[in-house]
């Protein structure tokens, strides 16, 4: 009588285990709720700007955007979501991230990305990658094959090889515009930064996922690292709060470990999501420090930034779709 008892017990036990791991994976959960906010970068941006640069800025915002909405409305997860947006913005010069990535102030490239999976906290990042197409992929390659969390420089390339990914020459990578800003940056003619991109998803299952690429900070010393591949300061998500993606003075976001933040503000002091925001945003860094964009389990989203402006969307599930680069 005990054994079938505990035999009893023990099926269903094990049923509920495999309930729960099906509807992590895949859907028995599936709410048909979803809202994804992007970023392409928060800096001095001005509102003089040719209107045929805004246009093409704000095309390709769009297009990002609906690249990630359609994946999400035909019940694909955050993850692909993450990773095909930023795909997207890596392989547009007009984004620091990929093709377009700054240089630093040795006229190379030196990119780094992450992103995370907010139902297990699982995370991979790659730093200093040189001849990477698109860093976010190999960020997601490091989560998904290896046992660390950051790879970085000839490791990260190397493990890039093992994984059948080319590694490009590094002129792939220059671009007039960005060489441009090198020597206006090393002339102390302008200074200011912006095209880092980010994307932060609540899918249909309810889970949360964000991702982070730069080629980081025009001028930066070779070696550099930001905080954008590091998960808590440029990248966080977790299923219990928020998913979050940062961008502006790397240092300070580091300094102020800005995207766990806002996730530790909403679990330990019961924080809306826009509060936890706003808090590290306006009142722990400074004045033109940067931006961030995040979402939380509810699909609430908040996009606050401190610089002039910020390059960025929002699309959900009950038929938002909206880009913005001022106020
Ligand atoms: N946060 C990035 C870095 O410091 C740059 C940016 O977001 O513009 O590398």
């Amino acid at each position: 009588m005990k054994i079938s008892r505990l035999a009893f017990t023990l099926i269903v036990v094990l049923s509920c285990a495999s309930i729960t791991n099906y509807a992590q994976d895949k859907a028995t959960f599936q709410t048909k709720k979803y809202t994804i906010v992007i970023h392409g970068g928060a800096g001095t941006i001005s509102q003089s700007m040719p209107d045929s640069i805004k246009e093409a800025y704000l095309n390709s915002l769009a297009a990002a955007l609906n690249i990630g909405k359609d994946i999400l409305a035909r019940g694909g997860t955050g993850l692909d979501a993450v990773e095909k947006v930023l795909s997207y913005f890596e392989s547009d010069p007009k984004f620091n991230a990929g093709i377009g990535a700054v240089y630093t102030s040795a006229g190379t490239h030196e990119m780094d990305a992450s992103i995370m999976d907010g139902r297990d906290l699982s995370c991979g990042a790659v730093a200093g990658v040189q001849h990477i197409a698109h860093p976010i992929s190999l960020a997601r390659l490091v989560m998904e094959k290896t046992p660390h969390v950051l790879l970085a420089y000839d490791g990260a390339e190397k493990f890039a090889q093992s994984m059948g990914i080319t590694l490009e020459p590094s002129t792939y990578f220059d671009t007039p515009e960005r060489l441009e800003q090198l020597h206006e940056m090393q002339k102390k003619i302008k200074e200011g930064n912006h095209g880092t991109v980010g994307c932060a998803v609540l899918d249909e299952y309810g889970n949360l996922a964000a991702g982070t690429s730069t080629g980081g900070m025009t001028n930066k010393m070779p070696g550099r690292i930001g905080d954008s591949p590091l998960i808590g300061d440029g990248t966080y998500a977790n299923n219990k709060t928020c998913a979050v993606s940062c961008t502006g003075w790397g240092e300070k976001f580091i300094k102020n470990t800005v995207a766990f933040n806002v996730s530790a503000l909403m679990e330990y002091k019961g924080m809306t999501l826009k509060e936890a925001a706003d808090e590290m945003i306006y009142k722990r860094l400074q004045p033109d420090d940067g931006g961030l964009i995040a979402v939380d389990r509810n699909g609430n989203y908040t996009m606050p930034f401190n610089t002039s402006g910020m390059f960025r969307g929002v699309a959900t599930s009950s038929g938002e779709f909206e880009v913005k680069i001022w106020k």
